[in-house]
């Protein structure tokens, strides 16, 4: 298992710092689990995010993030197992009593107040004198870009605009950390990749620890320290981006991540990463080291900037291999259609792949009896 990043955590004495132990992870789950009549929602999930990580939790739509998100939050209580912040068992503690904020994929602003109003809400409810309220709004306002907005009603925003303030109005609070439930999901998908840079931007700036849900495994791959795979409520695969991309642990998740290139030789099932394939014609020798396979070209995609190539292996078997359109003209890859190739990949860029367990065959079926009800 990798080793969290080094922490950036809270300078002692600092406001967030006073309750929590000093190297105690920011967010610790042990054995967490929470059932919805016959549905796992989460199905034993043990993690531990590191101060100051910009953490991801990637799933398919209904893989259970949502609800572990707010189990961290207090939002939902866990059927069993508990969860600890900075090193204190917050199992048993309300929300409001737990130093995280979240912001969700709605905004939630308040639509009679201003931006500055909003923005300076959470501070109101604990007290904090009006002039300390205005200069810290005004500085959060600052940090998401949005200086000059205070005075306008959310209606008067566009939405990436809603996103920044709502991304304010949490940060304001200086909490531990910020739980992101799909934070950028209304977004277009220009918008959604500026605000993934800003989003980082700000984590780096601010320090806080970020909890971040997204479906879209492009988006959690550029923006992770490190990111878990989750699957029908149950971990896959922890690991930071190039960890998970490069070697994928199971089925699901190089199937789930990038395109998946499962194959079977002699008894044993692996996956290859698309971009490492390597395409020539037959009986030209492969570079040395090479694992060498006579197939069929079945189809070409040409997508500009690459080609896609679908091969048949004689010896069985699908592959997706891309390559760059560098020196073949486009018409030339097209006419590759039916063609026999050399296709050859280094051993050492496959990766084993287990069969499904007995369990998460079982797991498998029992959710799909789920869904048919
Ligand atoms: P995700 O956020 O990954 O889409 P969720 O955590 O929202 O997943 O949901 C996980 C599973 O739990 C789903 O099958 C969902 O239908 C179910 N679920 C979530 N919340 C509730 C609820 N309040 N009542 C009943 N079932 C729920
Ligand atoms: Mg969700």
């Amino acid at each position: 298992m990798p080793e969290a990043p080094a922490s950036t955590s809270a300078a002692p004495g600092s406001d967030s710092s006073r309750s929590s132990e000093a190297g105690a992870p920011a967010v610790g789950l042990r054995a967490v689990r929470k059932t919805y009549g016959s549905v796992e929602a989460v199905a034993g999930v043990d993690l531990d995010i590191a101060r100051g990580e910009f953490f991801t939790m990637l799933g398919p739509s209904g893989s259970g993030k949502t609800t572990l998100l707010r189990v961290i939050a207090g939002f939902v209580a866990a059927d069993s197992g508990a969860v600890s912040l900075g090193g204190v068992d917050v199992t048993r503690q309300p929300p409001y009593a737990r130093n995280v904020n979240t912001v969700f994929q709605d905004y939630a602003l308040f639509p009679h107040m201003n931006v500055l109003e909003n923005v300076e809400y959470g501070l109101r409810v604990k007290r904090v004198g009006r002039a300390e309220r205005r200069q810290r709004a005004q500085a959060a306002l600052e940090m998401v870009r949005l200086p000059e907005h205070g005075s306008r009603k959310p209606a008067e925003l566009s939405g990436g605009q809603r996103q920044r303030v709502a991304l304010a109005r949490a940060i304001v609070n200086e909490p531990e950390v910020l739980l992101l439930d799909e934070p950028l999901g209304a977004l277009d998908l220009k918008l959604r990749q500026e605000m993934q840079l800003e989003l980082k931007r700000i984590q780096r700036e601010v320090g806080i620890t970020f909890v971040f849900v997204t479906h879209d495994q492009e988006e959690a791959l550029t923006m992770s320290d490190r990111l878990v795979v989750l699957n029908a409520g149950q971990i896959e695969q922890l690991g930071t981006p190039i960890e998970v991309y490069e070697r994928p642990a199971s089925e699901f998740v190089a199937g789930f991540i990038g395109v998946s290139n499962l194959l079977e030789r002699g008894g044993k099932r692996f996956t290859i990463r698309p971009e490492k394939i390597r395409l020539a014609k037959e009986g030209e020798p492969a570079p040395a080291g090479h694992h060498v396979e006579g197939g069929r070209i079945h189809d070409v995609v040409y997508l500009g900037m690459v080609n896609r190539y679908v091969i048949e292996l004689d010896a069985g078997g699908t592959l997706i291999a891309v390559s760059q359109n560098r020196e073949t003209a486009a018409a030339d890859a097209l006419e590759a259609r039916g063609r026999h190739v050399a296709v050859s990949w280094r051993d050492d860029q496959t990766f084993a792949i287990a069969e499904p367990s007995a369990v998460e065959q079982t797991m498998k079926q029992s959710n799909e009896g789920v869904v048919g009800q």
